[in-house]
This record gives C-alpha cells, structure tokens and sequence, in this order.
C-alpha cells in the first residue's frame, strides 16, 4: 500500500483489494486498487478504503507559456491528444475538461519519427502550452518536458528510469519515452519559465 499523503496518478498502483476497498476517486482492476485521478492518496482506516481527493476543484483558465500536467489520451501518426490534468504552480483544477494537442515538430528538438517511441497511452507528462486558442497546442522540447511518469505497457506498473531506458520492476520490460530530467520524482509544481533558450536539451 502506497503512503497515506502520496501524490498518486491515474492508473497507479495504491494498494490491493485485499488491504482496503477502492473509494472515491480510484478502482478497482484484478485485485488491484489504481487512481483514477490525480490527487493525495488518504487512506481511510476505519472504513478501510482508499480515497483519492482531487488536488482541488476550482476552474482556471488556460493560457500560453502554462507548464501544465497531462495524460496521454491517443497517440496518432503526427500528434498526441492528451489531457490536461493540473496547472503547475497553481492549486487548481481545470475547468471542465480540456484536450490538447502535441504534433510531432513539438516533441523534441531532435528529429521524432516515431511518436510511440516518445509516448504511450496513459503516460503523465509535464508540457508548455504554446498555443491556447482555438485548440491547445502543447510542447515538450527541452529536457524539463516529457513523461514524468511511464507505466508498463505490459503489466501497467510505473517504469524505472535506467541510464538510457526505462524498465518495469516487475517483469523486466524495457521501453523508451521521452522523459524529462526529473523523471519519477512525482514534481508536479515544477513551474517552467520562458528563455531558456541556452540550455539545449533533448
Ligand atoms: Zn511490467
């Protein structure tokens, strides 16, 4: 069971069903309780279940230059639809729900010819919003942006960042994102300023 307090994501792993019942806020998938959202994890132990509390609930306005949290929605042959989870710096949540869009000229720096090398369903990422309007375009070049968080595309356990990969602790696999210098560390108020333009990065 994850610690009472944890930032948790969607998906992620908090505890089994043989610990706790999934509350609010989470599910449960073959024996496992996951978020559903992202948020604190409380563990409440007198009903014993686990509840995910959204990091907060007021609407905000989405605007060019945000460092914003996303999930990975659908990944297409030039662009990935994500979902905008959190703003960072700023303890609120979105209004509604909003998608945005990463095209594959605003991946990297470098050349992306696969997306599904840089990025997998489910993954959270940290990104720059470099357009809010009409539709929300996003960008992760530099190496602050990318998935901050992978999970397994096999058995959905979060990857561990090895020198030039990821890999699953459980059973082994390796694979391949676009990950940010603090891949793992679960900062999801890291708040990205503009000009840096010297630091060049992946
Ligand atoms: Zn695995």
């Amino acid at each position: 069971m994850m610690k009472d307090g944890s930032i948790v994501f969607p998906g992620e792993k908090v505890a089994t069903a043989e610990e706790v019942m999934a509350g609010e806020g989470t599910y449960e998938e073959d024996g496992i309780i996951r978020a559903s959202v992202i948020g604190k994890l409380k563990i409440d132990r007198k009903a014993l279940k686990a509840i995910v509390q959204p990091l907060t609930s007021m609407p905000l306005l989405l605007k060019k230059g945000d460092t914003v949290i996303c999930e990975v929605k659908q990944i297409g042959d030039a662009m990935v639809i994500v979902r905008i989870l959190h703003v960072a710096g700023i303890k609120r949540q979105i209004a509604g729900e909003k998608d945005g869009a990463i095209h594959i000229s605003n991946v990297s720096q470098e050349f992306v010819e696969d997306l599904s090398k840089k990025f997998r369903i489910g993954d959270i990422v940290r990104a720059k919003i470099i357009k809010a309007e009409p539709a929300i375009q996003l960008s992760t070049k530099g190496r602050e942006f990318g998935v901050i968080k992978a999970f397994c595309t096999n058995c959905r356990n979060a990857l561990i960042r090895k020198t030039n990969t990821l890999e699953c602790p459980v059973c082994g696999r390796k694979e391949e994102r676009k990950v940010t210098d603090d891949y793992g560390m679960g900062e999801l108020d890291k708040v990205i300023k503009n000009g840096d333009k010297n630091k060049k990065g992946e």
